[in-house]
Parts: C-alpha cells; structure tokens; sequence
C-alpha cells in the first residue's frame, strides 16, 4: 500500500489560485486518517494556508490529522510541518524545516530575463494588472511570472494562454537571454524561474528523506504531467504518477483510494 500522496495544488486539488472546493477538503480529511497528505507547488507558505490548511480547519480536521499533513512550499525549496500543542488550532505551529532561497542577485536576474521576454514578445499585461498587484514575484526560492497578476478573475486567466503557446515562447526567449536558470509552466498563466535542479525533484527527493519513505511509497496526483510542465520531472523520477484534468478527476481517484483503504 502507498504510505503518501503527493499533489500538485493548481488544476489538481482546486480551480487555479483558488481555495479547494469541498468536496476535495472532505476527503483529504478522510486520507489523513490513512496517509501521509503531501501537497507540492511553486506557490507560497500564505498560499498553502489560504488555499488547502483554511479550508480543512473549516470542515473539522484535527490538530492530530494535520501532523500527518506535510507542506511542501514552492516547489519543495521549504518545507513546513505541523506540531500539535493540543485541540485548537494555531497557525504559529506550523514549523519550517528547511529552506533554500535564491540569492538576490539570482532574483534581480530572473526578474529581468523574464520582463525583457514578455515585453519583446507582447505579452507584458501591466495595463491589466489589479491595484496593488504584481507580474513578477519572488517566492524566496523561485521567481514566479503570473501574466495577468496573482488577483485576475479566474476565467481571465483561463483564457489567456489556454493552449501554454505564449508562455512556451516567453520560456524560449528566457532560456536565450539567461540560460543558466530552469523556467517551468505552471498553473493558468505562470511561469517559475528556479536554478537547475530546484523543481519537483528536489522537492520530492527532500520529501523521501524527511518522511522516510522510497519512491515507491508514493502516489502523486498532478496536472502537467507533460514534458515541459511542471509536474513532469516527478513523472521522470520514476514516481507512480495519475495525470488529472481537474480537481474532478483527483476526487474521483481518491474516492477509489478511499473505496479499498477505509
Ligand atoms: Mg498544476
């Protein structure tokens, strides 16, 4: 029996950017009881919160199931567990383990590369940008490009680049202009510039070594799963990998899970 899922957050567990519907929060409940709950994405620690750790709260998780709850924050470069110090809730328990920054010149590059190539290319949506809000980001181990901003309305960002064409373009010129640092497609509109070696399989090579598990122990769940996605270089560890459209298709595999385990 697999001792850990694994899921890519974005298009896996929920609607982009969104907080998980229902449906996947009752049942990650019901997983923790079983299993080691692993969620890895290039988003950040606040987002984890607000998108996975919030929504379980609401629908009664206990402190105990959420030490069994492991989050693995951009891209697996920081990771962050749960000690319980009794029945209530506490944001502050939530430990990181570890953590691997870029350095600030690495993100000043980055940030540069990837404004030049949008720009070039026409794909530089300032104009369309919530008050506030921003196209670049750094999320300490990675620098992350959202086209249209991390606030746009989901269905803009849907649209945007529905088919990756634009971005595997931007990624083009990024890799002529900086070569020395990996970019991946994520999400709906995103891009995560990293330095080599800093994807998932950091991550999940961390993941092995902090919950003491092999490879085989795991089933991950993700949505780009094709070469050049984000979720691919899981795929390529050799790790047992479901391929999702949407968070549908993961309730639905984890229902079976639940089906032969409960
Ligand atoms: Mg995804």
């Amino acid at each position: 029996m697999k001792k850990v899922l694994s899921f890519d957050i974005d298009q896996t567990l929920n609607i982009a950017k969104t907080p998980i519907p229902d449906e996947i929060a009752e049942l990650l409940i019901r997983c923790l009881n079983f299993y080691e709950i692993a969620p890895i994405s290039g988003q950040k620690f606040e987002q984890f919160l607000i998108q996975i750790v919030d929504r379980l709260i609401e629908k009664g998780v206990t402190t105990k199931q959420l030490e069994h709850l492991h989050l693995f924050v951009a891209q697996g470069t920081q990771y962050y567990r749960y000690k319980s110090t009794g029945d209530n809730y506490d944001a502050a328990n939530w430990e990181r383990v570890y953590n691997f920054p870029l350095t600030d010149e690495q993100v000043a590059k980055i940030t540069e590369t990837i404004e030049a190539a949008a720009r070039e290319l026409g794909y530089w949506e300032a104009d369309k940008l919530a008050e506030g809000d921003e196209i670049i980001e750094n999320r300490l181990s990675q620098v992350t490009f959202s086209a249209l901003g991390q606030k746009a309305g989901t269905e803009a960002k849907y649209a945007w680049d529905p088919d990756c064409k634009k971005r595997e373009k931007i990624v083009a010129r990024c890799k002529e202009l900086a070569p020395e640092f990996d970019y991946e497609i994520g999400g709906t509109t995103s891009i995560n510039a990293i330095t080599p070696g800093m994807n998932k399989v950091f991550g999940m090579t961390h993941l092995l070594e902090e919950l003491s598990v092999e490879k085989a122990d795991i089933l991950y769940f993700g949505d780009m799963t094709q070469p050049g996605g984000n979720d691919y270089p899981v795929v390529q560890m050799g790790i047992d990998t479901i391929t999702v459209r949407s968070h549908e298709d993961t309730a639905y595999a984890l229902r079976g899970i639940l089906g032969v385990t409960e």
